[in-house]
C-alpha cells in the first residue's frame, strides 16, 4: 500500500470517528421553546434596550463582514498565486533559504501580513465597542493587548511551523501520519495547559473573598457533584463592561471564575444562575467533549492537506512544488481559511446545542427559572446583544442560543416542558 492509499484510509476512519463521536456526544434531544414564548419575552424586555442593542451590532456588522472578507481575499492571493510564495522565499534570503528560516519567518510574515491589513478594521471595531460603552480600555491598553496577543500568537505559531516543517522535512511522504498525530495532541495540550497559561497574560485571578456568595458558590458545586478548587474574580473591568463567568480547568485544577464586572452588575442569585449553567460544562465534560471533536477535526484537516497536495492545478496556481514546503504556507492559509468558513456554521451549531443543554442543568440545578430569566435579561442588556438576531446571522456565526431563546426555555422549563 502506498503512503496515499493509507492516508485515504485514514481520513475515512478519521471522519467516521468524527461524525461517530459527534452523534454520540452532540445534545439533540430538544429544540428551541416554542417561537411565541420567545416573542412574549422580546415584549418585556425595556425597548430602549432592545434597540440600542441592535443599534450596537448593526454598528458592528460592516466591519466584522469586511474583516472576514479581506481575510478571505488575502488568504486566496497568498495561496492561490505565487504571491505567498515570493513572501516565504524573501522571508528566509536572510538565512542562505533555509528551509527552516522559510518555515517559521515566512510563517509569521505571512500571518503578521494579514493581522496588519485587518488592524484598521479591529480598530474601527474598538471605536464601537468604546462608543457603546462597552469597553473601558483607553488606546493604550488596547495596543497593550494587541502586543500581548501578537507575542503570544508569533511564540506559538514559531513552535508550530518549526515542528510542522521539520516533520515534513523529513518524513516527505509520511508526514501527514506525524502531522494528524501532532495536531490532536496540541489540540489537547492547548485545551488543558492553555487557559492555565494564557489566562494570567491578560487578567489578574483573586481568590473571591470569604462571604455568603462565596459559601453559597462551593455549596452549588458541592451539590452538583462537581468538585471545585477555588472561586476566582477576574479583573475583567479593565478592558470590559460585559459580565461573564466561567469554569476552567479539569479535575482538580478546575475553578470557578467570576469578572468582577459580574459582582456589581448582578445580584447574588444571578451569579449562581450563571455558575450552575457553568458547572452545567463541567459536569456534562463539554470541555472534554470539544476538545476531542477538535483533535479528530484537526488530524483530519492535516490528512486532508495532504490529500489535497497530489491536486497538480492547486500546487501550479501557487507556484509550489509540493503542499508540504514552506514556500506553500500562502496556499496552507488559504485552504485552512475557507474550511474554516464551511466548518464554522457546524461548529456554531454544536456550541448552541451544548449551551442549551447547560442552560438546562442550570434550571435544574437551581429549580429557580424567574433568576434565570432575569439573569438572561441582565446578561442580554448588559452585554448589549441583540435578543433576537436576524436568522440567518444566528444560524451562521451565533455560539450561544440567543436570549429570547434562553428566557423562553426558562419559561417551557417552569411549565414543566423538560
Ligand atoms: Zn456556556
Amino acid at each position: 500500500m502506498t503512503p496515499r492509499l493509507w492516508a485515504a484510509g485514514t481520513f475515512a476512519v478519521l471522519l467516521v470517528a468524527l461524525i461517530v463521536f459527534a452523534v454520540l456526544t452532540v445534545p439533540r434531544h430538544r429544540s428551541p421553546a416554542p417561537r411565541a414564548d420567545q416573542l412574549a419575552a422580546l415584549q418585556q424586555l425595556p425597548a430602549e434596550k432592545v434597540d440600542r442593542g441592535r443599534a450596537f451590532h448593526a454598528a458592528l456588522r460592516p466591519g466584522s463582514y469586511a474583516s472576514m472578507v479581506l481575510g478571505l481575499v488575502l488568504a486566496l492571493l497568498l495561496g492561490l498565486t505565487p504571491l505567498g510564495a515570493r513572501l516565504v522565499e524573501l522571508a528566509g534570503q536572510p538565512f542562505g533559504d533555509h528551509w527552516l528560516a522559510r518555515a517559521v519567518l515566512g510563517g509569521l510574515a505571512i500571518v503578521l501580513l494579514t493581522e496588519l491589513i485587518t488592524l484598521p478594521l479591529a480598530a474601527w471595531r474598538h471605536t464601537i465597542v468604546v462608543r457603546y460603552g462597552i469597553s473601558t480600555q483607553s488606546w493604550g491598553g488596547w495596543t497593550v493587548d494587541l502586543l500581548k496577543s501578537l507575542g503570544l500568537g508569533a511564540v506559538l505559531g514559531a513552535i508550530v511551523l518549526a515542528a510542522f516543517f521539520t516533520v515534513t522535512h523529513f518524513a516527505p511522504r509520511w508526514w501527514w501520519a506525524f502531522g494528524a498525530a501532532g495536531a490532536a495532541g496540541l489540540v489537547v495540550l492547548l485545551s488543558f495547559v492553555l487557559p492555565v497559561l494564557v489566562e494570567p497574560v491578560f487578567n489578574k485571578f483573586t481568590p473571591m473573598a470569604d462571604g455568603p456568595l462565596r459559601t453559597e458558590l462551593l455549596e452549588l458545586a458541592a451539590r452538583d457533584g462537581v468538585p471545585v478548587k477555588d472561586v476566582l474574580v477576574a479583573d475583567a473591568s479593565r478592558r470590559t463592561r460585559a459580565v461573564n463567568a466561567y469554569v476552567s480547568g479539569l479535575g482538580p485544577t478546575r475553578r470557578i471564575v467570576v469578572y468582577d464586572t459580574m459582582l456589581t452588575e448582578a445580584t447574588p442569585d444571578e451569579v449562581v444562575s450563571v455558575a450552575a449553567h457553568e458547572l452545567g460544562h463541567a459536569k456534562d465534560g463539554d470541555v472534554l467533549t470539544g476538545t476531542i471533536l477538535g483533535a479528530l477535526g484537526a488530524a483530519l484537516a492535516v490528512v486532508f492537506l495532504f490529500l489535497l497536495g497530489s491536486w497538480r492545478w492547486l500546487l501550479d496556481l501557487a507556484g509550489v512544488d509540493s503542499i508540504a514546503e514552506p514556500r506553500a504556507i500562502g496556499l496552507l492559509l488559504a485552504v485552512t481559511t475557507v474550511a474554516g468558513l464551511v466548518a464554522g456554521p457546524a461548529q456554531a451549531w454544536v456550541s448552541r446545542r451544548v449551551e442549551a443543554r447547560a442552560d438546562t442543568h442550570a434550571l435544574a440545578l437551581t429549580g429557580d427559572p424567574e433568576t434565570f430569566e432575569a439573569m438572561q435579561r441582565r446578561l442580554g442588556t448588559v452585554n448589549l446583544s441583540d435578543p433576537d438576531p436576524p436568522a440567518w446571522e444566528h444560524t451562521m456565526f451565533a455560539s450561544h442560543p440567543s436570549t429570547v431563546q434562553r428566557m423562553a426555555a426558562a419559561r417551557a422549563w417552569a411549565r414543566g416542558e423538560r
